[in-house]
């Protein structure tokens, strides 16, 4: 049975590096090739047509069909002559990945000879099947159509010989089946309520987009020793495994020297993106063996989500290539670093200010406060949908690990700000302010430095820390579309901005000026979001407990923290706000459960089956060995010696045969759980009980297999081992 286990290794030692080939050693030269960008659109396109599509992307705006057959007609021109056969509407369905369905451009012509074909009314719409597709019970089995509509706001690219069009999904209702048609309008919510606040600042402000440049953290890991663990191939992640002896004590991978045979796949995966106009620009070694994070430079929140999701299948295309699989699962390894996805997020204005930077005087430096405080305050209050949106089965593993954010949202700011806000609580009174009280104020907040000197050592175990010029949402999965949370938060920051403007007009209207009115409120949000500032160590047990005296939640359930999507203060961000419909929030909800179920489901299996087929019949094979042995010795000698020479060996068979027994026991209890489960009427339930009845097996099962894996003869264990997997590349 170990066969596979060892030819696997013995295919790994012998691989070479697969070299790379890029277009031109100079990136600019190629950067953004296969993605129909302004320039090209400008060449390609008539002139009416290309200032249409400019229009309709600064607004936000769609085309009309007169207008999208010009635009087709040029981009049909542009793809074919990159050898483009096919298109397909690029969508986020509620799973993890995006879909696509190629079409061809042939179409018989007149005289039945085929052409190439394409239209405006194919560009901007489409009728998939939305049948497969979670829909939380939006759609109705006897309506399957779905419809996509082309985002005009994220370029058309090319990957291979297909045209690709990011589209959103609805269904024939109208209602959103995908994770962009929600992002846009939390986005565009977004603009319309910074602009407000940024006009007490500036007049010239018209539009506010949200940044965002998320670190990707994965695992790489040797193609044959991938196919050689079913539970990575089919859970993506190993449901056993005893710790190496090694493995990150040392902090010896983290920045260290990249591998050749990586660095060719990391030079590979580059270039792809490249040519897509992804911006990767950073590249390094992560904390845990074989974990690694590449960076982008931050882009406006919709692009850089598709970005971030195109990425993620270059990477995992081009990871093929060189023999390698790549994980974006959050904890692939037990007892080892897990994977994030940091989101690195900020606003900014057409004006080239970044809201989230102090600025060089008191003005400016009150419009960055002003949004630092909502955004504090919106983390405070939106604190329990902000972790509905990063909590899901597979991210549950990492949050609240000794080495990730806990699943308590909390605030990290650094002393000189935390200094700065206290003082203007302590400071503002709800008395008229004297002129030098405000002079004095203000000359404070026009000291604020450029550079934050403890946000260059920056607190790494907060959720959600202020890096200097932008917040870092930590939390958030490896393998998340980082949309669940972008909308959360552009929502959550969007209604509080609202909240913001309507409490300073209603005290201007009272009669005090602009800026006493402003620092009323602020002290109003500070004073009231007090609680969700935290500068110690998140991944202490004091925290925890800390944070329940202030009322902070912490939900390491993963069905009830998503329930927090449904709550008064969510609804009202999510739905008050126009982003979602009542039936669609549900409807998100359902399907959430439905795949927190589904893959604890996937993973009992798995675990199921190779405890039962792969470790015990191992296990016994070598207890066997030992029996024989035992009844070798016997026969060879004396009563005395053999009592002396078979002690050891006898409880090495009873300790086998008594995790044998416990595997057996805990895998059939697991199994009548999980029908038990299966039965119960209610997604919510049916989660619930996944969580408190079956996933805890998962653990006790496990225990039991890599004692078995420290025991069991070397040469007969089939899995190839932690040591292998994460130190053989
Ligand atoms: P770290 O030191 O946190 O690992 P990295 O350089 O790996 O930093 O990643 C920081 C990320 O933050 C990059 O993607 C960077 O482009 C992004 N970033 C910088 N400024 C902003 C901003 N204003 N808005 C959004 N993201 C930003
Ligand atoms: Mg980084």
């Amino acid at each position: 049975m170990a066969e596979l286990r060892f030819s696997a290794l013995r295919e790994v030692f012998n691989r070479e590096p697969v070299e790379v080939t890029t277009p031109s050693k100079i990136v600019s030269e190629y950067y953004g090739e296969n993605v129909f960008d302004l320039p090209k659109m400008e060449h390609y396109l008539s002139k009416e047509a290309y200032k249409v599509v400019k229009r309709a992307i600064n607004e936000g705006k769609s085309l009309n069909r007169q207008e999208a057959d010009q635009v087709a007609t040029g981009l049909k021109a542009w793809a074919i002559g990159k050898g483009a056969t096919h298109y397909t509407h690029w969508f986020h369905p509620l799973t993890d990945g995006t879909a696509e369905k190629h079409d061809g451009f042939i179409e018989f012509g007149d005289n039945g000879r085929v052409v190439e074909n394409f239209s405006g009314e194919v560009l901007v719409q489409s009728e998939p099947d939305a049948s497969s597709f979670p829909s939380g019970g939006i759609r109705n089995t006897f309506e399957a159509r779905g419809y996509t509509a082309w985002d005009v706001s994220s370029p058309v690219f090319i990957v291979g010989t297909t045209l690709c069009i990011p589209t959103i999904f609805v269904s024939y209702t109208g209602e959103a089946l995908d994770y962009k048609a929600p992002l846009l309008k939390a986005l565009s919510e977004l603009d319309r309520a910074a602009v407000d606040v940024c006009q007490y600042f500036d007049k010239d402000v018209n539009k506010v987009i949200a940044t965002l440049g998320c670190e990707q953290e994965y695992f790489l890991i040797d193609e044959a020793l991938y196919y050689a663990r079913p539970d990575l191939v089919l859970a993506e992640k190993t449901m056993m495994g005893h710790q190496s002896s090694k493995d990150q004590q040392l902090s010896d991978h983290y920045f260290g020297s990249i591998t050749e045979r990586v660095m060719c796949f990391m030079e590979d995966f580059e270039c792809e993106s490249y040519k897509l106009g992804i911006p990767v620009k950073t590249r390094h070694n992560e904390v845990a063996p074989n974990q690694f994070e590449c960076a982008p430079i931050f882009e406006e929140v919709n692009l850089a989500v598709d970005h971030n999701q195109l990425l993620m299948d270059i990477m995992k295309r081009v990871a093929r290539k060189h023999k390698f699989r790549v994980l974006f699962h959050e904890k692939p390894f037990a007892g080892i670093n897990g994977s994030g996805k940091h989101n690195n997020w900020s606003m900014a204005t057409n004006t080239g200010v970044n809201l989230l930077s102090p600025g060089k005087n008191p003005k400016t430096n009150l419009q960055f406060l002003t949004f630092l405080v909502n955004v504090i305050k919106a983390v405070n209050d939106s604190n329990e949908v902000l972790r509905a949106s990063v909590m899901n089965e597979s991210n549950s593993y990492r949050l609240g690990g000794h080495e990730a954010p806990p699943a308590i949202i909390s605030i990290f700011l650094g002393t000189y700000l935390i200094n700065m806000l206290e003082n203007i609580a302590r400071k503002v009174t709800d008395k008229k302010m004297t002129p030098a009280q405000k002079t004095e104020l203000k000359l404070g907040i026009g000291k604020i430095p450029e550079i934050l000197l403890d946000n260059t050592d920056r607190n790494r175990t907060s959720p959600f820390a202020f890096t200097g010029n932008r917040f870092e949402f930590r939390a958030v999965g490896s393998s998340a579309n980082c949309s669940t949370s972008m909308i959360v938060l552009n929502a959550a920051v969007s209604y509080q901005l609202t909240q913001f403007k309507k409490d300073v007009d209603l005290i201007i209207k009272k009669g005090r000026n602009k800026d006493e009115a402003i620092f009323q409120v602020l002290k109003k949000y500070i004073l009231e979001s007090e609680r969700v500032l935290f500068e110690g160590d998140n991944y202490s047990k004091e925290w925890h407990q800390e944070a329940r005296k202030r009322g902070l939640c912490n939900i390491a359930s993963v069905p009830e923290s998503i329930s927090r999507y449904l709550t008064k203060q969510s609804r009202e961000v999510l739905i008050g706000t126009g982003i979602f419909t009542e039936k669609e929030l549900e409807s998100r909800v359902e399907v959430e459960y439905e795949k927190f179920t589904k893959k604890v489901q996937i993973e009992a299996r798995v675990l199921g089956d190779l405890a039962i087929n792969h470790i015990i019949p191992t296990a016994i094979t070598y207890m066997t060995s030992l029996i024989e042995n035992v009844k070798g010795l016997k026969e060879v000698f004396n009563d005395i010696e053999f009592e002396r020479l078979a002690g050891a060996r006898k409880e090495m068979i009873v300790t086998i045969s008594d995790h044998i027994s416990m595997i057996k026991k805990l895998v059939n209890e697991m199994i009548e759980e999980r029908r038990k489960a299966n039965v119960i009427e209610g997604t919510y339930k049916k989660a619930l009980a996944y969580e408190s009845n079956v996933k805890p097996y998962l653990e006790e099962i496990r225990t039991h297999i890599d004692k078995l894996e420290l025991i069991v003869d070397n040469e007969i264990w089939p899995l190839p081992k932690y040591r292998e997997l994460l130190f053989t590349r």
